[in-house]
This record gives structure tokens, sequence and C-alpha cells, in this order.
């Protein structure tokens, strides 16, 4: 089999970045990202534009386009690992070997574990922001509103970008709050969850304008099922005493947020937790029993939010780690669980949720996080996507650079040793 240096299954946010900031390091190395898809996509914008405040065409490029000069692009699907033999199994039966490995292949949408859901996705005022396809379909609707309700969901976390389901919520109020129809708009959140935001600082702000826009949250409600023809979403709800009941809501649109898990050849491969995830060290990033592999982004287990944002940090970990690794030496840079939500509250301001492991504080700029702000939708609307290529994927570290340990960890005894 043909062999690597750094092998990279993915090339979204996560592999094209940690390919960068390889290169950056060592442009000598062979590298290559094996990736099916021939676009490649800007996700965090799909918010906006279902808020009609993007242009989608700007969140799509070439995949070509996105893998950093001097790697090499394999098009195909990774199926399964030989970790043992440092081997990936491809989709067709073909293999590749390499000496570290990074495992970024993001999170799989599981749109089949709501009954009924895909047969009507993208009619009878059914969509979600998590689809390329659909988010226009979200503004479409939003604008076609005048009067009835509006279901928003958010499934079980963890699931990525976990603002998106109530900034869907946010943003579609702030249009019929400006054109006065919101009083003539039901408007409820079902969360599968128990609090709106997992970061408590962040809560107070939002409640400001569930009850500016007159929200409803329904907590403890999963969407199960949902027949697109009659407009009638099923949720299950979890009462205080723990009893579960059915429960039936009709709608004029529905905001669907579905669950989300690691996709199948992860779970299935040695590489998994128990939960399905890359195993990984949450701070080197590396994997707890394959000493030569890592991951990072949406597939791993770290327990950081799943956000572009979070990549942005981890990129230089896994290149200074992985570097260490080829060297023989042991991982020394370390991730601090940065992640970022900019909860788009209404169009023209965002409460910038920044934080990390344990929830975390950890504010880039010296402002109070917790108020909505003008400059922060400017940073989410025109600064973040152009930093997205032009910075991120180009393997320029501004404001990520790792924290190394000044000295390094005693070797683990189950390193296992490279092939030369
Ligand atoms: P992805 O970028 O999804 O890339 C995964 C890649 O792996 C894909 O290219 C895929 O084709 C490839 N792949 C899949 N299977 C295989 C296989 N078998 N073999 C090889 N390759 C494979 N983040 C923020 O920072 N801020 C936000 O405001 C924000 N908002 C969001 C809003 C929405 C609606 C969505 C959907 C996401 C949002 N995100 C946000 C999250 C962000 O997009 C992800 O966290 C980020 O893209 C994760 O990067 P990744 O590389 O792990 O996964």
């Amino acid at each position: 089999a043909t062999s690597f240096d750094v092998l990279i299954i993915g090339g979204g946010a996560a592999g094209c970045s940690a390919a960068a900031s390889l290169r950056k390091r060592r442009p000598d190395l062979s590298i290559a990202i094996v990736e099916p898809s021939d676009k490649h996509y800007y996700q965090p914008a799909w918010t906006l534009v279902g808020g009609g405040a993007f242009d989608r065409a700007k969140t799509e490029r070439p995949m070509a386009s996105a893998i950093p000069k001097g790697v090499r692009w394999i098009r195909a699907a990774a199926a399964g690992f030989e970790p043992d033999r440092n081997l990936v199994v491809l989709e067709d039966g073909g293999r590749l070997a390499y000496r570290t490995l990074i495992v970024a292949p993001g999170i799989t949408l599981r749109w089949e574990a709501i009954e009924g859901l895909r047969e009507t996705l993208g009619r009878n005022g059914v969509t979600s922001n998590y689809l390329f396809d659909l988010a226009p379909y979200t503004w479409q609707l939003v604008q076609g509103l005048k009067k009835g309700r509006a279901l928003f969901t958010q499934p079980p976390m963890p699931i990525k970008c976990a603002g998106a389901p109530q900034k869907a919520m946010y943003l579609s109020c702030d249009h019929w709050h400006r054109t006065g129809v919101l009083k003539t708009i039901e408007v409820e959140l079902n969360n599968a969850g128990q609090v709106l935001f997992g970061v408590g600082t962040f809560v107070p702000p939002l409640m400001k304008y569930v009850e500016k826009y007159g929200a409803h949250l329904a907590f403890n409600s999963t969407l199960k099922a949902i027949d697109g023809e009659k407009r009638e979403a099923y949720f299950e709800v979890k009462a205080a005493d723990g009893t579960v009941s059915r429960v039936t809501k009709g709608f004029d649109m529905i905001h669907v947020v579905p669950p989300q898990t690691a996709p199948d050849f992860i779970r299935q491969s040695p590489f998994a937790d128990a939960a399905g995830w890359v195993d990984v060290d949450q701070e080197t990033l590396r994997h707890r029993r394959y000493g030569n592999v890592f991951s990072l982004g949406d597939a791993s287990s770290a327990p950081n939010a799943k956000t572009a944002a979070a990549v942005r940090k981890q990129a230089p970990v896994v290149a200074e780690n992985i570097i260490a690794v080829l060297d023989g030496k042991s991982p020394r840079a370390i991730y601090d669980g940065y992640g970022s939500c900019p909860l788009t509250v209404e169009k023209g301001k965002v409460v910038l949720a920044e934080f990390g492991y344990g929830g975390k504080l950890l504010p880039t700029f010296p402002l109070d996080p917790a108020v909505p702000r003008r400059s922060a939708w400017f940073l989410k609307a025109d600064l973040l996507p152009t930093l997205y290529w032009d910075v991120m994927l180009k393997g320029r570290e501004w404001l990520a650079r790792p924290t190394m340990l000044p000295h390094e960890p005693q070797p683990r005894e189950e390193d296992p040793s490279l092939d030369d």
C-alpha cells in the first residue's frame, strides 16, 4: 500500500486545517487527505442563510481549493482501520499506509432517527439549517409565515454547534418582530435537554430575547416523528416525576435539528470509545491506545463544543504533536477545550459565547461576553468567513498558538513504535 508520513481522514474544517498547519511547520512531509466529496462547506454561515443574512453560494467551494497545496487528495471514502498494521481500508477495498494518522470525518446527521422526517424534509413547512440545500427554504418559510405556529427542535447533546437550534429561532422571530406579525405567531423551542444553553453565563441574555419574542421553551421534549402532510409533530415529553408521554403538536413551519452521532465506520472501529467517538486524550488529542493516531473536529471524543472555532485551536495542537511523534518524542502541545458559539439573537447583534473545558469563559476580546453586540455580528457575518478560508485553512495560526508543556511528559508504556 502507498504510505504517507501523515494520512488524514476527512477534508472538512478539521482535516484541511490540520494539513495546512502541518505544511507550515514541515513542508517536506508527505501528507494525503482521504475525502469523497468534491465540495467543501463553511457550515457556520448556514444559520445566517436561514435568516436571510448570507449568500449561500459563499458557503461552498471546490474541495480542490480547500485542500492545501502540496497535500495529496485521495478522492475516496474510508471504511475501516487496521491500526496494528498502520493501514486504512477504503470503501473500494483499497488500502493506504501511514506513519501517523489523523481521523477527522465529522459527525453524522441522523435524519432517519425521526420517523417520517426524510419523506417530508424540504416540503410541508419542514426545514433545517443543517443542510446546504435547505437553509434557503428556512428563510422562504420565515418570510411566508404571517400567523400560526412555528416549532423549533433541539435533539439530545452532543451536536455540532449546540446553539444553532435556538439561533434559527431568534433570527426567525427577529424577522417576524420587524414585520409586525410576531404577535400572531406562536413560537416554541422543543429542547430534548433541560437548559437553554450549557454555559450558565449566557442564559440570562438569551432569556431576555426569549421573553422579548414571547417564545415558549418546552424542555425535556424530544422530537420523535413527524407527519408533513398533516403538519403534525410528535414529541416524547419527560415530566419531572420521570413519566414519559407522547405529545402531538401541529405546526405551520418546523425547523428540525436531527440527532447526531459519530460516523458508523468510526463507531465500529477499534478507535471508538463507548459512545462511538474517536477516543482521544482531551489535551493532546492523541488516541488513548494508538500513539500515532490523532483526532480533532466533530468526530473526536474531546468534550469541547463541536465547532469550527474549536478546530481553529485544535489544528495547531495536532500539528505540533504529530511532528513530535514523527520525531520520536512525546506530544507537548495542549488544547484547552476552546470552542465558540456566536449566538445570533437578532439581525445585527450577537452574544459571542467563547468557552473551554468545564464551561470556563475564554473571551478573545476584553469585553463582557454576555452582552449582545453589533461588533460580534460583524465578526460572525463578515470577518469569520474570510478568516476561515484565508487564515485557518491556510495554516495561519492567528491567536491560535498552542500552549506547550515545558517538558516532555514521560513516554507512555503502551506507545507503539513507528515503522521506521
Ligand atoms: P466537517 O467540516 O463536517 O467535515 C467532515 C468531512 O469528512 C467532510 O468533508 C466529509 O465529506 C468527510 N467524510 C465523511 N465521511 C468520510 C469518510 N468515510 N472518509 C473520508 N472522509 C469522510 N461552528 C462554529 O465554529 N461556529 C458556528 O457558528 C457554527 N454554526 C454551525 C451551524 C450549522 C447549521 C452547522 C451545520 C454547523 C455549525 N458549526 C459552527 C459547526 C462546524 O461547521 C463544525 O464543527 C466543523 O465543520 C467541524 O469540522 P470537521 O472537519 O470535524 O467536520
